[in-house]
């Protein structure tokens, strides 16, 4: 099969179609905003997902401001992720996750 690139849409580097995260910059989700729970496709200025509801701005736990919840603050770079606890899981997804999204695992 062959592979095709597309430039991510954060740093702009050429990278594999296919990705879910872009290895130059580290985003997740390089060609789209999608919702970080069911994975739809979503504009930038939604206020939460049509298709699950899932709010889509989030408070940054660094700088406080309301920013989309992506795998990175939009204003200050922090993570907005976090690893679930269950050590054979370790999905990583959205620090406002009380369950974890795999397992089931209660994050906080
Ligand atoms: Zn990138
Ligand atoms: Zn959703
Ligand atoms: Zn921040
Ligand atoms: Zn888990």
């Amino acid at each position: 099969m062959p592979t095709y690139k597309k430039n991510c849409m954060y740093c702009e580097k050429l990278i594999s179609g296919d990705a879910n995260s872009c290895p130059f910059c580290g985003r997740s989700d390089p060609f789209a905003l999608r919702c970080p729970k069911c994975r739809m496709e979503i504009g930038k200025d939604y206020a939460a997902c049509p298709g699950c509801g899932f709010p889509l701005s989030v408070k940054c736990p660094k700088c406080g401001t309301m920013v989309f919840p992506t795998s990175i603050c939009s204003n200050c770079g922090g993570s907005l992720t976090v690893t679930c606890p269950n050590k054979k899981c370790g999905e990583v997804q959205p620090f406002i996750n009380e369950k974890c999204v795999r397992c089931g695992k209660r994050i906080k």
